[in-house]
């Protein structure tokens, strides 16, 4: 039983059903509620999703590129890097993805391998009994199942029913993405330093992009809808060179977000018994490294594997988490580190924080 259908659930519900797992997922939501932003899906994500064989349908539906280009405070560039191509030089190093066509493409999978979705279900209550976990549906339902995975993201709630705690980091900035159309020079990333916040451009296919400003020094709050294109706009206004071509193309945007930077990060262990938690329920890491997918996708793929190789699932659980908890670790701690260089607006020494660490994500998971 799995509690969440997000990237984590998804994933993990794929590399399970495909070594003989059934699979149920209990999704709170209902079918097709990935929000209609795009997330760009870094070097590991699409060596996790080649490993499902995925990353190839990801890369047909959304945009491949390779780059990162800086651009400095004064609309001037401030250098390019190359990111590792994991999947071989013939294919590029990231995709940048519409979350409904990610979404569509792994649900595709896992239901094509048997796994059963239920939506608008979440789970009520848990009890560990003699090897298995007993789980208790919103909607009456009982399951005695021999793993529980809590996918159900930031504010998993099932962390809570395992008897794990963590508590919730927000570091005054709020993330805001607009979909506008793809620029014809926009071909990579592009990162725009400003003089209080930060901006940029990723593709998300031939014709379509996402903007994206992270505002610095703010409280949480929420704005009604009307307000948030020419709010978005109005923050842009402050970046020089093409952000001005940007800015113009958000007054047309039918789809303008604004969330807050949040973090978590699990200290100690994952799991109770047989009950773990994955993707942004145990790790979330700030969107700054774009690579909270990455983490998620690999979760389910190391969960299923290390559950092969032990005979109980106590004992794979635990290699699970032992496996996994300093890769995330480093990856939540270095994006945390990088949003309090924003907010200092020390953005030369945020860039080789962050090209060191996805370096170091392109080991092997
Ligand atoms: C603004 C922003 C931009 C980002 N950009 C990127 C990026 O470019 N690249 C990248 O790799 N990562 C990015 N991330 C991070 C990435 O989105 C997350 O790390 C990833 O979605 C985590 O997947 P998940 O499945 O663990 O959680 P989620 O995607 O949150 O999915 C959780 C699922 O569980 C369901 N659920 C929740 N509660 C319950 C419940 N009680 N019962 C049943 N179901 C429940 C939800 O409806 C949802 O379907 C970004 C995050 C943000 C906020």
């Amino acid at each position: 039983m799995i509690v969440g259908a997000g990237v984590a659930g998804l994933t993990a519900a794929i590399a399970l059903a495909r070594r003989g797992w059934q699979v149920e997922i209990a999704e709170v939501g209902p079918p097709e509620a990935a929000s209609g932003w795009g997330l760009c899906l870094t070097g590991p994500s699409l060596r996790a999703l080649d490993e499902l064989g995925l990353a190839d349908a990801c890369l047909a539906e959304g945009y491949g590129m390779s780059t990162v280009t800086h651009v400095d405070v004064n609309g001037e560039p401030a250098g390019e890097a190359q990111l590792p191509r994991l999947l071989g030089a013939r294919r590029p190093a990231m995709v940048g993805i519409a979350r409904p066509a990610l979404h569509r493409i792994l649900y595709a999978e896992a239901e094509r391998r048997g796994v059963v979705v239920r939506h608008g279900v979440t789970v009520a209550a848990v009890d560990q009994e003699r090897g298995l976990v007993r789980v208790r549906l919103s909607d009456g339902a009982v399951r005695r199942v021999a793993l529980l995975v809590g996918a159900d993201g930031i504010r998993s709630t099932t962390r809570g029913l395992l008897g794990l705690e963590t508590s919730l980091g927000f570091h005054r900035q709020m993330v805001w993405r607009a979909l506008v159309p793809r620029p014809r020079w926009a071909t990579g990333i592009h990162q725009f330093a400003g003089k209080a916040d930060t901006a940029g451009l990723v593709p998300l296919s031939g014709s379509q992009a996402y903007v994206f400003l992270t505002e610095n020094g703010v409280e949480q709050s929420v704005l009604p809808d009307a307000e948030l294109a020419p709010r978005l706009q109005q923050l842009l206004a402050a970046f020089p060179g093409r952000v001005e071509e940007i800015r113009s193309l958000v007054s047309a945007s039918e789809s303008v977000v604004r969330r807050p930077v949040l973090t978590a990060l699990l200290e100690g262990a994952w799991n109770r018994g047989d009950g773990v938690v994955i993707g942004d329920a145990a790790h979330a890491p700030a969107p700054q490294m774009a690579s909270g997918a990455a983490l998620a996708i690999e979760d389910g793929l190391v969960l299923a594997r290390e559950l092969e190789r032990h005979e109980s699932v106590g004992a794979g659980l635990q290699a699970f988490v032992s496996r996994r908890a300093q890769r995330c670790r480093t990856l939540v701690e270095t994006s945390v580190a990088i949003v309090g260089l924003e907010r200092e607006q020390r953005h030369h020494e945020a860039y080789p924080l962050a090209d060191s660490c996805h370096l170091l994500m392109a080991e092997p998971a």
